[in-house]
C-alpha cells in the first residue's frame, strides 16, 4: 500500500516569525505519526528557520518551485543544489499559480523535474485542467499532456522520487473542491498514463498522486478515501495547524480504514 503524502503550501504567505509559530504548533500532534508523510513548503524566506524547528521531527521541509540550472546568472531563482543544502527534501513543480502567473510552460515543468532529481528531491509534480476545459471536456486530454510532458523520459526507478498532484485549476483556492468521484476518475486516469509511459502496472501503482484544490478538515476524509487519491496537497487550510493537522490526521484513517 501507498503511504500518503500531505503537503502544506504555505504560498507567498507568513513572516519568519509566523512561520515558526506554524510549524512549532504542529510538531507535537504530527510528531510520529504513524502511516502518513508530513511535508511543510514554506516560502524561501523561511526555510532555513523552518528548518532548523524540525530537528529530529518526522516532518519534512519542501521549497515551493526552483530554478532548472544549478547556479549561474538568473536573478531571483534558486536552484536544486541550493534547495537540498537547505534542507529542502521535496519541491512543488509546475503548480497552477506558476502556470498561470508566471508563464511557467509543460516544457518548464519538465526541466525542473529533471533538476530536482538530479539534486537528491523529490518532486511534486502538479496537474489539472482549468474550470473552461473541464466543461469543454477536455480534462483527460489536459491531465494526459501533462503528464507526458512533465515526465517525459522518466524512468520507473526515477519515479520513487516522484509524486504527481492533481490540482484542478478550478478548485484551488476556491472552496470549491472536486467531489470524490471526480478525484478518483481523474487519478485512475493519471495512473493509467503512468502505467503507458513507464509500461508496467507494477511501477505506477507505486507512485503517490495526491489531491489537491479546497481541501479542508471537512472534505478531506472523504476526498483522501478514494483508492488511488494518496494523499492531499494543501494550500489555505495548511496555514492554520488545526485545519492542517486535522486533514493529515484524516489521510492516516483513511488509509487504515482502506487497510
Ligand atoms: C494549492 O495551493 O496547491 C492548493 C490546493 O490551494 P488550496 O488548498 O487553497 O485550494
Amino acid at each position: 500500500m501507498r503511504t500518503p503524502l500531505v503537503a502544506g503550501n504555505w504560498k507567498c504567505h507568513l513572516t519568519v516569525p509566523e512561520a515558526v509559530a506554524l510549524v512549532q504548533s504542529l510538531r507535537k500532534p504530527l510528531d510520529g505519526l504513524k502511516g502518513v508523510e508530513v511535508v511543510v513548503c514554506p516560502p524561501y524566506t523561511s526555510l532555513s528557520a523552518v528548518k532548523s524547528q524540525l530537528a529530529s521531527s518526522s516532518i519534512a521541509l519542501g521549497a515551493q518551485d526552483l530554478f532548472w540550472e544549478p547556479h549561474g546568472a538568473f536573478t531571483g531563482e534558486v536552484s536544486g543544489p541550493m534547495l537540498a543544502d537547505a534542507g529542502c527534501r521535496f519541491c512543488i513543480i509546475g503548480h497552477s499559480e506558476r502556470r498561470r502567473y508566471f508563464g511557467e510552460t509543460d516544457e518548464a515543468a519538465h526541466r525542473k523535474l529533471l533538476a530536482a532529481l538530479a539534486h537528491g528531491l523529490t518532486a511534486i509534480v502538479c496537474i489539472g485542467e482549468t474550470l473552461e476545459e473541464r466543461e469543454q471536456g477536455k480534462t483527460f486530454e489536459v491531465l494526459k499532456r501533462q503528464v507526458s510532458a512533465a515526465l517525459d523520459g522518466a524512468t520507473a526507478q526515477e519515479m520513487a522520487r516522484v509524486v504527481v498532484a492533481y490540482e484542478p485549476v478550478w478548485a484551488i483556492g476556491t472552496g470549491r473542491h472536486a467531489t470524490p468521484e471526480q478525484a478518483q476518475e481523474a487519478h485512475r486516469f493519471i495512473r493509467e498514463r503512468l502505467t503507458a509511459l513507464l509500461g508496467t502496472p507494477l511501477a505506477s501503482q507505486t507512485v503517490r498522486i495526491q489531491y489537491g484544490g479546497s481541501v479542508t478538515a471537512a472534505n478531506a476524509l472523504s476526498l483522501l478515501s478514494q483508492p488511488d487519491v494518496d494523499g492531499a496537497l494543501v494550500g489555505g487550510a495548511s496555514l492554520k495547524a488545526d485545519s492542517f493537522v486535522a486533514i493529515v490526521k484524516a489521510a492516516a484513517e483513511a488509509k487504515a480504514i482502506a487497510a
